[in-house]
């Protein structure tokens, strides 16, 4: 049995298992990231490669979540937990090794003045031009991608940037909490703390930032049948 399968029967020990399974191990991932592309007769889980020294009891929580994802399931198991133990401090001891400008300044900016500059600066990198996707914190990866829609030298964009750093360093900050195999990441505590930003319009002025900007772009259409361990 590969860890594949045993994660599928620790999860649905009552279960026939109909798909073949597979594990590989990719390069192409940042650190700790994880997806599974299915089939109707296989199910394939991609791992970044630095899985491949993690134990497989942890290994086996990531798949479970993964296959709660593709069936729509909740449920909590031991593996599950070791899991999350795992991802919520390995990003502490990740290598930094990306960094830009750009990124580091609005970084800097926010450290000061809502961290008291006592955070240590994650990987920093732009993302897609996306509108939905504005950022994210990966835990494992400790990386901030952000959306390059906010790339610009004004101070409206500036400022937007920063809100959206703001918001990724309180998910580094604060982590996530989870109950009965769900996580929860934007807890009342979260919003409580993202209420600080200095500006309190500032949601108000993203949505219009947003949809000035997004006249002018023509979308990517979404993949299906993808699920990742991003945040
Ligand atoms: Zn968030």
């Amino acid at each position: 049995m590969n860890i594949a399968e045993r994660a599928f029967s620790g999860l649905f020990p009552e279960r026939h298992l109909s798909r073949k399974l597979v594990v590989k191990y990719s390069r192409a991932f940042n650190a700790y990231n994880a997806n599974v592309k299915y089939t109707a007769g296989s199910m394939t889980f991609r791992l970044s490669y630095e899985w491949k020294k993690v134990s497989d009891e942890i290994k086996i929580g990531l798949i479970q979540l993964l296959l709660l994802k593709v069936y729509h399931e909740k449920k909590h198991t031991l593996n599950i937990d070791l899991y999350e133990k795992f991802i919520k401090s390995v990003g502490d001891y990740t290598q930094v090794t990306e960094t830009e400008p750009v990124l580091e300044q609005s970084f800097n900016r926010v450290n000061e003045k809502y961290f008291y500059g006592m955070l240590d600066i994650p990987n920093l990198c732009w993302g897609a031009s996306s509108f939905s996707k504005l950022g994210c914190y990966e835990y494992g990866a400790n990386t901030v991608t952000i959306s390059k829609v906010f790339q610009g030298d004004d101070e409206q964009t500036k400022e937007m940037l920063d809100y959206i750093m703001y918001h990724e360093l309180l998910h580094k900050k604060q982590k996530f909490y989870t109950k009965n195999g769900r996580s929860f990441h934007h807890t009342s505590k979260f919003r409580k703390k993202e209420k600080e930003f200095e500006n309190p319009d500032i949601e108000d002025e993203l949505k219009r930032f947003l949809a000035r900007k997004r006249r002018s772009y023509v979308f990517p259409r979404k993949k299906t049948g993808w699920f990742s361990r991003f945040f």
